[in-house]
Formats: structure tokens, C-alpha cells, sequence
């Protein structure tokens, strides 16, 4: 009896783990579904196109400073700066599955505080795979080296660093992002000679543009006039020609020039900035250009989180 009785839970259990085996695909699919891609999908309001492959951003209210957590279909995930110090965990906490342990790509767009300073809290609580950063070595600030001792650590730790020292292409899942700036080694790069102010670093700052099927993105960090001039000098208006603009520094006066925008002809556009913020951001003369642009905007301070769903021929935008 006692034999009998083992016999079948033997067989019961090989069953059990075959049907593992066989469905691991399936497991991993559902295991994804619940536990990992929960980015932003239960607020969603956009149940008309909820079936279709997208990739998601969340534009990330954190004050003032910059922050976007990407999302592609197959679950990747990259974050785009970190906001000025450890808010940006809440924010993630927003949108991310607290099973969730792990970002892909972290891209740090230059060296500023309200950008990397919350960096080196995401890399010590999330596994980072790849840290993306331009290399420039900011002396001003005491916080610095602290960061860059952080990616030293991460790297030993088994993460990649990759320098963005010259224009490239990734392809990510079905999905092409597109690093135009900066295209040279920035420690080198003829354009910071010519920017007037000491402190150049927001024109440092990685651009890039990502594009799902017809629909462009683009990310710019701080970039002002002398970094837009000079993209406009070296591309053409069909690789600048995007649909969705996240607005450089901030909606300050510096950037965002009538001619970059004309030529980015961007149909939405979103800010990320402080409530009350005491540099003013965004500013009524970048707020008009856009307005003159026929963009429509969308403000952190005002909306909160921006959540930005791209299909491969549409946009769709609300907040949380
Ligand atoms: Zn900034």
C-alpha cells in the first residue's frame, strides 16, 4: 500500500514538473504580467487601444528636476535620470511592481543634482545592468564623486558602463533609440568652447531620440540654445522632426528656440518642474513658444506623473 501510495505521488510530481517545463514560457508570461510589468497599467483610462503592443514612459513628478521610467513590450525598462536625491524611490513606487528589483538601463543625462542626485540611491536599491552617461567630469559639486565612486562599485558588482562618446543607434525591442548628442567625446567636444558660461554641463547633456513604428520621442536632458544650434547644424529636419518633446531644462528661456521647435514640429510636449519652483521654470516666454508651435503641453507641476502610452501610430497621454 505504502508503495502504491508513493508511486503515485512520484508520478503526480513528475507530472506537476513537466507541465512546468512545458508551460515555462506560459509561467513566465503570467509571472511577468502580475508581478513585474505592473508599470502604470492599472491607472490606465486608455482602454480603447489596451491589447496593442506600446511602450510606456512615465514622466515622473519628483519636484524640480527630471526623471522617465521607460517600459518596452517585452517588459525592458529604462530610467532616465533620477530626480535630486532619494524621492525618486517614491516616485518609482508610483509605477513599479515592489516585486520589481531590477532596471535595465539607467541613463544619466548630465551632472546635475536634480538629475543624478537620486542615481546613487537607485543603484544601490534596484539591479542596474548598463549605466549610461557621457563621462563629463563635473568638479563643481562635492556630491560628484560620490556618484561616480557608485557606478565604480556597480561595474565591479557586474553592471556595464557605456560612455555615449559618439552618435549611435540601439535597437531595443522592435524600437530604435538614437543617441545624436553627444557625438564626440565631450571632454573634447569642440561645442563646449564655445558655450560662455563656466558651469557648461546642461550642454552636455545626452540627447536622444526614440522612435516605436512612426512615433518619435525625444529626450534632451538640459540642452539649450548652443546644444540645439548645434544639432540643427548637423542633422537633418527628418531626423530632428519628433512628436513628443520633453522640454529642455525645465521650460527655461534658454532653451527650446523658435527655430528648434519648428523644426522638431512636436505635437505634444511635457515639462517637468517643480511646484512654485524658484527658478521660475517653465518660463512664459518658453511656454508661448510652444503655444506658437501648436504644442500641446503637459506639465508635472500641474498634472503630477505624465503617463505617455506610444503605440506604433499613436500617442496617447493622461496623467495619474
Ligand atoms: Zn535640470
Amino acid at each position: 500500500m505504502k508503495n502504491r501510495l508513493f508511486f503515485i505521488l512520484t508520478t503526480l510530481l513528475l507530472c506537476i514538473v513537466a507541465l512546468i517545463y512545458l508551460q515555462r514560457d506560459e509561467i513566465q508570461t503570467v509571472y511577468h504580467k502580475f508581478f513585474v510589468s505592473k508599470i502604470f497599467e492599472r491607472q490606465s483610462k486608455n482602454v480603447e487601444h489596451q491589447g496593442e503592443s506600446k511602450i510606456k514612459i512615465a514622466f515622473l513628478d519628483i519636484g524640480q528636476g527630471d526623471a522617465s521610467l521607460l517600459e518596452w513590450p517585452d517588459g525592458t525598462q529604462m530610467l532616465v535620470d533620477c530626480a535630486i536625491d532619494d524621492r525618486i524611490l517614491e516616485a518609482l513606487g508610483r509605477v513599479m511592481s515592489p516585486f520589481d528589483h531590477t532596471i535595465d538601463y539607467l541613463v544619466v543625462s548630465h551632472p546635475d543634482l536634480d538629475h543624478y542626485g537620486g542615481c546613487v540611491d537607485v543603484m544601490k536599491r534596484f539591479e542596474v545592468k548598463y549605466i549610461v552617461y557621457t563621462g563629463y567630469k563635473k568638479n563643481t559639486s562635492q556630491y560628484f564623486p560620490v556618484f561616480l565612486q557608485t557606478i565604480q562599485d556597480e561595474v565591479k558588482n557586474g553592471a556595464e558602463y557605456i560612455e555615449i562618446d559618439h552618435e549611435q543607434t540601439w535597437n531595443i525591442n522592435s524600437s530604435t533609440l538614437h543617441f545624436l548628442y553627444p557625438d564626440l567625446p565631450i571632454s573634447t567636444h569642440p561645442l563646449l568652447s564655445k558655450v560662455k558660461k563656466t558651469d557648461a554641463s546642461n550642454n552636455t547633456s545626452i540627447l536622444m531620440i526614440l522612435q516605436y513604428g512612426e512615433k518619435k520621442i525625444m529626450f534632451t536632458g538640459d540642452t539649450e540654445f548652443e546644444e540645439e544650434n548645434y544639432l540643427m547644424s548637423k542633422y537633418s529636419t527628418s531626423t530632428l522632426d519628433v512628436d513628443l518633446l520633453k522640454v529642455g531644462h525645465h521650460g527655461s528661456a534658454g532653451s527650446s528656440s523658435d527655430a528648434f521647435l519648428k523644426i522638431l514640429s512636436p505635437e505634444y510636449a511635457t515639462i517637468s518642474s517643480g511646484k512654485e519652483n524658484r527658478y521660475g521654470h517653465p518660463t512664459l516666454r518658453t511656454l508661448h513658444r510652444l503655444e506658437r508651435a501648436n504644442t500641446q503641453i503637459w506639465r508635472s507641476d500641474q498634472k503630477g506623473d505624465i503617463l505617455v502610452y506610444v503605440y506604433a501610430d499613436k500617442i496617447h497621454i493622461e496623467n495619474h
